[in-house]
């Protein structure tokens, strides 16, 4: 075979060769070890100098040719492979996009939220606590010592190993620590005789029991409020609570009522009832036709409380009561089971949005 039909056919078979493999191949045919033109170029060293130097220009730019001619069919296969991998690849940008899902405010968040600002317009701090409470902060301190028949109301969750902690059963040890740090803040003036500011604070947060059916949860809400100072009465109590509920359910004439009832930690204590929502007073399915819902607990704070928290019975008095945030979203919102509220279905919290 002449050098140029050996050239042309290589050429040729490169230009056949539909992939990388199938040039390889071809590339061996006449470049390998044992291929046509390596024969060629083995073929040389038999021949004389002058016809060697001669000839071995002339087959060596055949090989030039050959090895342009592998590698520019080497790139080709490459782009192609390229193209049509990015031919099945492709997105079709036109194409309306999925849309970002906007997430919105949990019920019983929105029902906090609503809750501290009103409050807030009330004049009322909001305060913080943890959920894991010492037993003094959840109990001794709110003259529910040890043994008290009390404690057997909270059903509670206790650290195993660490007989002193519990997950608080309320949020009145929150009540606990800000006297507390307050009674610390001030004692300047206290030494002094001197009065210390008012506490007005509300405690919003998790609490923690041992109970789960249609009504209660293991983990649920309250919300609890504490105005301390020399001249609080229980007139102030009425008349806060009964502003916040009218102005939480928008309902003007919205009447309460304060029934007697025990809590260790205050002294009188009473339950509040509000009209209810929903018939206003008329009687309804939800209000047993009674035309009352119970809505909080509250009293005046025990003297034993304050005293606890460095407080001086002699000195101050104040008020404070507790509700559920939770059952407060359930009235507004019309919901008949808690546990919908924590179960994280979204065709049940979107419709909140
Ligand atoms: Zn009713």
């Amino acid at each position: 075979m002449k050098l140029e039909e050996l050239e042309r056919s290589a050429v040729d078979a490169f230009a056949v060769a539909e992939d990388i493999a199938a040039l390889e191949r071809a590339k061996a045919v006449f470049l390998g070890k044992s291929g046509l033109l390596t024969a060629r170029l083995k073929g040389l060293a038999g021949l004389p100098p002058e016809e060697r130097r001669a000839q071995g220009m002339v087959v060596n730019r055949v090989k030039d040719q050959i090895e342009h001619a592998l590698e520019l069919r080497r790139e080709a296969l490459k782009k192609s492979a390229l193209e049509a991998q990015l031919l099945t690849e492709a997105l079709d940008v036109s194409l309306p996009g999925r849309g970002r899902s906007v997430g919105g405010v949990h019920p019983v968040s929105r029902t906090l939220d609503r809750i501290e600002s009103l409050f807030r317009t009330l004049g009322f701090e909001v305060a913080e606590g943890p959920e894991i409470e010492t037993d003094f902060h959840n109990f001794t301190a709110l003259n529910t010592p040890a043994d008290h028949p009390a404690r057997s109301m909270h059903d509670t969750f206790y650290i195993q190993g660490e007989p002193d902690l519990l997950l608080r059963t309320h949020t009145s040890p929150i009540q606990v620590r800000y006297m507390l740090a307050h009674v610390e803040r001030f004692q300047a003036l206290i030494s002094r005789g001197e009065p210390i500011p008012d506490i007005r604070i509300i405690a919003p947060g998790r609490v923690y029991r041992v109970d789960s059916d249609a009504t209660h949860s293991p983990m649920f809400h309250q919300v609890e409020g504490l105005w301390i100072g020399e001249q609080v009465s229980f007139a102030n109590l009425k008349g806060i609570l009964s502003d916040f509920l009218r102005c939480f359910f928008e309902k003007p004439q919205l009447r309460t009522r304060f029934r007697p009832s025990f809590f260790p930690f205050t002294e009188p204590s009473a339950e509040i009832d509000m009209s209810c929502v929903f018939c206003d007073g008329e009687g309804c399915r939800v209000c047993s036709h009674s035309g009352w819902l119970e809505i909080a607990g509250s009293g005046m704070v025990h003297p034993h409380v304050l005293g606890q928290c460095g407080i001086d019975a002699e000195r101050y008095v104040g008020f404070a009561f507790g509700m559920g945030p939770d059952r407060l979203a359930m009235l507004r919102y019309g919901v008949s089971d808690l546990r919908l509220f924590f179960e994280g279905d979204l065709r049940f919290l979107s419709q909140f949005h």
